[in-house]
């Protein structure tokens, strides 16, 4: 094993995201995979798996068995927003780096995240979307907000995402809302005569999420003011959109010694 290798271990690797970046981490020089979490195939191979490349790469049903057997510098958690929250902390306390790709995180978990991360000196990334298209979209919202303070996000995902708002639309409103006075949108009279027909709400934001068979990730942020609108639109029609942001958190979280959230705080 060279200097530089970094060894990782994947939890999710039968999962859309997860299958991407078993090909990404095994096609990559400098990486090499050397364990895969996933609840329902503990004890084979991951050569047993369906779909999967032909390597004899131990599977275990729980990242803590998994790591105190495995030598790992970095774990990438391409799950669910439960599971992903519980990797993170026990990857912390065996000292390992994560990624963690799922979303859902308040606040708060990501203060108590970056404290735990800064006293133990350990990098982590948490990235509500690995797409570089979508964080330059987040970015330029977050440029044009600042003149144009109407906004409305819309996201469209497929029908199989367990949570709502998305990660990202989320995320676009947290930057948004850097730039711009806490505002109500809308007509100050108006009413919702149907429960959610104007939208989540984030500090006068409207946030409204759609759910189709078909779709992968999009985001459309909508601006408007007296006269003229803008649109910024972001589509992900690939799952392989994800690994360069991917591979990029993995490179950089080894010379981390702290929490970062957000792909776009890793880009110069
Ligand atoms: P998916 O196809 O449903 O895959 C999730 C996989 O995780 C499934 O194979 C599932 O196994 C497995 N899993 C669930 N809990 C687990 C646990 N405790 N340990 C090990 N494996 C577990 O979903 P996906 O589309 O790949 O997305 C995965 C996650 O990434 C989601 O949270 C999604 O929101 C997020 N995501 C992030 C980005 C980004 O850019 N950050 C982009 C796309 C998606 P079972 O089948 O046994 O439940």
């Amino acid at each position: 094993m060279s200097e530089r290798t970094i060894r990782i271990v994947i939890a999710g690797p039968r999962g859309k995201m997860g299958k991407e970046a078993v090909k990404m981490v095994t096609d990559t020089e400098h990486f090499q995979l050397k364990a895969v979490v996933d609840t329902k195939n503990a004890g084979k191979m991951l050569k047993d798996l369906e779909d999967q490349p032909n390597l004899e790469i131990p599977v275990f049903d729980d990242l803590r068995t998994c790591l105190s057997e495995t030598e790992t510098d970095v774990i990438i958690d391409l799950t669910k927003p439960d599971s992903g929250k519980k990797h993170l902390e026990i990857a912390l306390e065996y000292g390992v780096r994560p990624v963690v790709g799922t979303t859902g995180f308040t606040d708060e978990e990501i203060a108590r995240f970056s404290e735990t991360a800064e006293e133990k000196g350990i990098g982590v990334v948490i990235a509500p979307n690995f797409a570089i298209g979508a964080i330059l979209m987040m970015k330029f919202s977050q440029m044009a907000a600042k003149y144009m303070p109407d906004v409305e996000i819309i996201e469209q995902h497929h029908d199989q995402k367990l949570d709502a708002p998305s990660g990202t639309a989320m995320k676009t409103a947290q930057m948004i809302k850097e730039v711009r006075e806490p505002k109500q949108q809308g007509h100050p009279e108006e009413t919702e005569d149907l429960k959610g027909a104007r939208g989540g709400d984030v500090d006068g934001i409207r946030i409204h999420s759609v759910r189709l068979p078909g779709r992968v990730a999009h985001q459309e942020v909508l601006l408007g003011t007296t006269g003229q609108t803008l649109s910024i639109r972001h589509d992900t029609i690939d799952r392989s959109a994800f690994m360069p942001g991917v591979k990029m958190s993995v490179e950089t979280i080894m010379k981390l010694d702290v929490l970062v959230y957000g792909l776009e705080n890793l880009m110069e």
